[in-house]
C-alpha cells in the first residue's frame, strides 16, 4: 500500500486516513499509537544485565585463574580455593555495577536526545517526541529538519529536501503536493512525499503521515543496515595498545616468577597459581572500560549542566579544547530581541511615527513575519520575527486582522546566505504587494527608490546605508524592510525576480541583551587559555559592538567580515585567523573554513551552530556544538554535544567537566599502575635478593581487590583542582603517560618494593612468624598513602585538605579498617595466613604508608617549582 500515497490526491489521502489537514485530536492520536505501536525504529537491544555480569568473567586470565584454583582445591585446600573464587567475584560484581551504572546513564542520554516533532492538534501547533506519531498526524515541517516519519505533503512553500540519507542523492529534491499518477515511481521521484529521516533544507511545508516507524521507507533500509557500535575513544584505543603491551611484559615476569620458583624447588601448582594471580592483578585490562565508564558519568554531569553529549568521546576531546568558535545571537546574547529604534521617512525614531510610509511598516511588520502565538497568546518562532510581531502588536496591530487586509499568497524564506526574506499579500485593487526585509547593505543593493512622504523618492543611499550604521554600532541588529508592487500575481516567485526594483521603506533597529553569564564566561576561557570568537551573520558593527561589551576584544580590533574572506587563498587565511577573534557577516560555508584553517595551526576547535547549513563545519569541528532551544534537527544530528540551554557559558562549563574528568582519569591510571608496578616488583625481586615468595595468591589478589576497587573507584569524585581553568589547555597530541606519569609508576613501584622487601628481609632474620604479615600489610597501606597522595600532580594534600574528597577518605579508612581485620581476625588469619601484628610493627606499616605519601608529595612540591615556567611556556604560544 505504501507505493500508491503519492498517486493519490491529498483529499484522497486525508480521507482514506480519516483526519483533516487540522490535524487528529489528542486522543484519536493516542488510540491510533496503541494500534500502530511507537513511531520508531526497531532498535538494537542493549547489553543486558545479565550479560554485562557475564562480561566481567570472560577475561581469559581470569577463567585460568578460577580454574588453576579449582584444580589445586580438589588436590589440596579447598578454603584456598573458595576465597579465591569469592575474590574475583567481588572483583567482577565492583565492575558490573560501574559498568550497569555507566549504561544507564548512556540510556538516559539516548533517550534525551530523541527527535521531536511539531504537529497539529485542531489546527494548532504542538511539539510532541517524534516517535508518538502515528497516521493520519498533520505535521509541519520546515528548514532544519529532519523529517519524522513518511508524510504525504498538502503544502509545500518552497519546500527543498536533502534525501541523500535515502536515495544517496545529494541534491535536495524540490516538493510539490499534487498527485503523481505513475504507480512504480522511484522514491527521488515521489516529489509530493517527505520520507523519514531525511533533512528539510529549504522552505516549509505541511504533511499527513502515512507511514511510521519500521513501515516507512528509511525503517526499510535501516532493517538491511543494522546499527554500527559505538567508536572506541581515542584515550581508550591507545590504552588498549599499551594494555597489551604492557600485558606482555607481565606474562613474561609471570613466566620468569614461576620458572625461578620451580628452580629454587618450590611445588608446580602453587607457584603456578602465584603467577597466575599476579598476572590477574597486574594485567590493566579494565583501564578502557574505566575510561568508558568515566566518559559516561562524566556526561551525565554534565547533562545536569545542560550539555547533552551525543558521542562519548566528546567528553575526552573537551579536555582539550583550545578554541571555542561562538555565535552570537543567542548563545552570547539573551535571543530576547525587542524594535528600540526605527528609521522610516527619513528619519530616526524611538517609537513609530505616523504618515503613510510609517503605516505601510508597521502594517509590513503584522504581516510579513513567521512568529506566532501559543494557545495562552505568548509569541513563538525565530525572536527576530518575534520581536516584529510584539511590537506591531504593541502599535495596536494584530496579525489576523493584518491577514485579513493583506492576505499572503507566497513567500520566499528566510536563508542566512541570501540574508533576506520577502512574502506576497494580495491587495484588495489586485494588485500584489511584496515585502522584502533582510541585513540592510543587502536590501539598499535591490532598492532603487526610497518611500518619503507617501510617494516614491530617489533613493541616497549612502545617507541611508549611515543610518544603518549608526544603529549597528549601538549593538542593534538592523533589518531593512522594502517593497514591490506588482500588477497581479507575479508569475515567477523566485528570489532573483522578486527580491529586486524595491522601495526603501524604513530600517528597524534589534536590541539583544548579551547574556549575564557570557561575559564571565569569556574571561574564563581566556584564563584558561582557551580563545574564545565569535562568529556572526550579523552586520560588522553590530558584532563589534557586542564583542567589546562582553569583553572579547577591544574597541580598535579588527572585526573579519565574510566578505574578507571569500577568495583569500588558504596560506592568507592561516595568517588571519591567529589573531582574529570576531567574524562578521559571515555566511555558513565560511566557517567550514575557519575551522579547517584553525585546525591547520594546531588548533582543537568547538564550534556552535544552529543552522542546516552550519551542519558541515559542526561535522568538522572537534567539538560539534548544536543548540538544543533554537537548533535544527539537522544541525543537531551533525553535532557532538547539544546545548539544551543555548549558552556559551555551557560550553565553557563542559570544558571544565572535560577537563576534570581527563585529570581523574589520568589520576586513576597513575594510580593503578603505580600500584601494579609495586606489587610486581616486589614479588619479581624477592627471589634475586634470595627472600622466599612475599605473597601467597589470595593475598596478592587481597591487595587488588582492596586497592583498585574502593580508592581507585573513589578518585573519580575528586573535584576539579582550583586552578583547572587557570592553566592552558592540554597539548592536543599528548599522551595520557606524559608529564612524567609512567616514570613516576616506576619509581613509586620500586619505592614500595624496597619497602615491603627491605621489611621483608629484616623480619625473615628475626620474627619469621611475621615477616609475610608485615609484607601483606605495608604493600596494602602503601597504596593508601599513594592514593592521598595523588589526588593532585601538583597541588599538595595539605593544601587540598583531606575532608575535599570524602569519599576517597571513606574508602581509605574502609579498606585499612579490612586490612586490619585481615590481620587481627582469628578466622581470617587462617584463611590469609597472616599473624596479629604487635602494634609497633603495626605502627612501622603505617610508616612505610607514610613514606609513599611524603615521597609523593616531595615529587609534587618538586613539580611546583618547575611549573612557573612550564605555565608561561603553554601559554605563550
Ligand atoms: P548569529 O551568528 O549571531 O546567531 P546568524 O548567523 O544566525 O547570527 P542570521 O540569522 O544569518 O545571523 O542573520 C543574518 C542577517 O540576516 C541579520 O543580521 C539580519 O539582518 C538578517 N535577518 C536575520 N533574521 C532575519 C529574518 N527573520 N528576516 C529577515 N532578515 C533577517
Amino acid at each position: 500500500m505504501t507505493d500508491t500515497w503519492h498517486q493519490r490526491s491529498a483529499g484522497e489521502v486525508l480521507e482514506r486516513l480519516a483526519t483533516t489537514a487540522a490535524g487528529l485530536s489528542a486522543g484519536e492520536s493516542a488510540r491510533r499509537r496503541l494500534e500502530s505501536g511507537p513511531n520508531e525504529l526497531a532498535a538494537t537491544p542493549g547489553r543486558s544485565p545479565l550479560r554485562m555480569l557475564i562480561g566481567q568473567f570472560t577475561d581469559y586470565m581470569i577463567l585460568v585463574l578460577i580454574a588453576a584454583a579449582v584444580i589445586s582445591g580438589v588436590i589440596g585446600d579447598l578454603a584456598d580455593t573458595i576465597v579465591i573464587v569469592v575474590i574475583v567475584v567481588l572483583n567482577a560484581v565492583i565492575g558490573f555495577f560501574q559498568e550497569y551504572r555507566a549504561e544507564r546513564a548512556l540510556a538516559a542520554l539516548k533517550a534525551m536526545a530523541a527527535p521531536t516533532a511539531t504537529v497539529l492538534r485542531g489546527g494548532r501547533p504542538v511539539t510532541l517526541p517524534a516517535s508518538e506519531l502515528v497516521a493520519g498526524d498533520a505535521v509541519l515541517i520546515d528548514a532544519g529538519r529532519i523529517v519524522p516519519a513518511d508524510l504525504r505533503l498538502l503544502e509545500a512553500a518552497s519546500l527543498r529536501v536533502n534525501e541523500s540519507a535515502l536515495t544517496g542523492e545529494s541534491v535536495p529534491v524540490d516538493k510539490i503536493t499534487g498527485a503523481l499518477p505513475a504507480p512504480d515511481l522511484p522514491i527521488g521521484d515521489r516529489r509530493n512525499m517527505a520520507f523519514k529521516g531525511t533533512a528539510v533544507s529549504h522552505g516549509r511545508g505541511l504533511g499527513i503521515v502515512v507511514e511510521t516507524g519500521m513501515r516507512t521507507e528509511f525503517g526499510r533500509i535501516a532493517q538491511l543496515l543494522g546499527q554500527a557500535e559505538d567508536p572506541e575513544t581515542p584515550l581508550q584505543r591507545r590504552l588498549d595498545a599499551f594494555g597489551r603491551g604492557l600485558a606482555l611484559v607481565v606474562l613474561v615476569i609471570c613466566g620468569i616468577v614461576f620458572v625461578t620458583g620451580l628452580l629454587r624447588g618450590e611445588p608446580a601448582l602453587p607457584m603456578f597459581l602465584t603467577a597466575l594471580s599476579l598476572a590477574v592483578a597486574a594485567i590493566p585490562e579494565a583501564l578502557p572500560a574505566v575510561v568508558s565508564i568515566a566518559l559516561a558519568l562524566g556526561a551525565r554531569r554534565m547533562m545536569a549542566q545542560h550539555a547533552l553529549i551525543r558521542r562519548l568521546p566528546a567528553v575526552e576531546t573537551l579536555g582539550s579544547v583550545t578554541v571555542i568558535c561562538s555565535d552570537k545571537t543567542g548563545t552570547l546574547t539573551a535571543n530576547e530581541m525587542r524594535v528600540e529604534q526605527y528609521y522610516c521617512d527619513g528619519a530616526a525614531a524611538t517609537a513609530p511615527g505616523s504618515g503613510p510610509d510609517w503605516d505601510l511598516l508597521l502594517e509590513a511588520m503584522t504581516v510579513s513575519h513567521d512568529a506566532t502565538t501559543d494557545e495562552a497568546g505568548f509569541p513563538v518562532g525565530d525572536p527576530t520575527e518575534v520581536a516584529l510581531l510584539v511590537a506591531a502588536r504593541q502599535a495596536g496591530r494584530h496579525r489576523a486582522s493584518g491577514d485579513a487586509r493583506l492576505p499572503r499568497v507566497a513567500e520566499l524564506p528566510f536563508d542566512s546566505g541570501r540574508k533576506c526574506m520577502t512574502t506576497l499579500h494580495q491587495l484588495a485593487d489586485g494588485r500584489t504587494l511584496s515585502i522584502t526585509k533582510g541585513a540592510p547593505e543587502v536590501l539598499l543593493a535591490r532598492c532603487v527608490r526610497e518611500c518619503r512622504g507617501g510617494v516614491q523618492a530617489g533613493l541616497d543611499r549612502p545617507v541611508l546605508l549611515a543610518a544603518a550604521d549608526r544603529m549597528a554600532a549601538d549593538g542593534l541588529r538592523v533589518l531593512a524592510v522594502g517593497v514591490r508592487h506588482w500588477p497581479g500575481i507575479p508569475p515567477e516567485v523566485t528570489p532573483g525576480a522578486i527580491e529586486q526594483d524595491l522601495d526603501f521603506l524604513g530600517f528597524l533597529g534589534l536590541l539583544d541583551p548579551p547574556r549575564p553569564e557570557a561575559g564571565p564566561a569569556i574571561a574564563d576561557c581566556l584564563q584558561a587559555g582557551i580563545v574564545p570568537m565569535m562568529i556572526t551573520g550579523d552586520h560588522p558593527l553590530t558584532a563589534r559592538a557586542v564583542a567589546v561589551r562582553l569583553g572579547l576584544q577591544d574597541a580598535g580590533a579588527p572585526v573579519v567580515t565574510g566578505a574578507g574572506l571569500e577568495g583569500l587563498p588558504d596560506p592568507e587565511l592561516d595568517r588571519l585567523v591567529r589573531d582574529a577573534r570576531v567574524y562578521a557577516r559571515v555566511s555558513p560555508e565560511h566557517k567550514l573554513r575557519i575551522v579547517a584553517a584553525l585546525q591547520r595551526q594546531g588548533q582543537v576547535v568547538a564550534m556552535t551552530g544552529d543552522g542546516v547549513n552550519d551542519a558541515p563545519a559542526l561535522k568538522r569541528a572537534d567539538i560539534g556544538v548544536a543548540m538544543g532551544m533554537a537548533g535544527t534537527d539537522v544541525a543537531r544530528e551533525a553535532s557532538d554535544m547539544v546545548l539544551l540551554d543555548d549558552n556559551f557559558a555551557t560550553v565553557v562549563r563542559a570544558v571544565r567537566e572535560g577537563r576534570r574528568i581527563y585529570d581523574n582519569l589520568r589520576r586513576f591510571i597513575r594510580y593503578v599502575l603505580t600500584t601494579n608496578s609495586g606489587e610486581i616488583l616486589t614479588i619479581f625481586l624477592a627471589p634475586l635478593l634470595g627472600l622466599p615468595m612475599p605473597l601467597i595468591p589470595i593475598q596478592i589478589l587481597w591487595i587488588n581487590l582492596l586497592t583498585d576497587g574502593l580508592p581507585g573507584l573513589a578518585l573519580a569524585a575528586e573535584p576539579a583542582e582550583k586552578n583547572i581553568m587557570r592553566r592552558p589547555p592540554r597539548p592536543p597530541g599528548e599522551s595520557v603517560f606524559a608529564r612524567g606519569l609512567g616514570m613516576h609508576a616506576v619509581l613509586v613501584g620500586l619505592l614500595m618494593a624496597a619497602l615491603a622487601l627491605g621489611a621483608q628481609a629484616w623480619y625473615v632474620a628475626r620474627d619469621p612468624a611475621l615477616w609475610q604479615t608485615m609484607v601483606f600489610t605495608i604493600l596494602c597501606f602503601a597504596q593508601l598513602g599513594h592514593v592521598l597522595a595523588v589526588r593532585s600532580e601538583e597541588t599538595s594534600l595539605f593544601t587540598l585538605g583531606l575532608l575535599s574528597n570524602r569519599p576517597l577518605l571513606g574508602a581509605v579508612v574502609l579498606t585499612a579498617a579490612l586490612q586490619l581485620a585481615v590481620v587481627y581476625v582469628p578466622a581470617l588469619n587462617a584463611l590469609f595466613r597472616t599473624t596479629p601484628l604487635p602494634l609497633p610493627d603495626l605502627a612501622l606499616c603505617i610508616a612505610a604508608a607514610t613514606v609513599i605519601l611524603g615521597a609523593v608529595e616531595l615529587e609534587k612540591w618538586a613539580r611546583r617549582r618547575q611549573v612557573p615556567s612550564a605555565t608561561a611556556l603553554a601559554t605563550g604560544r
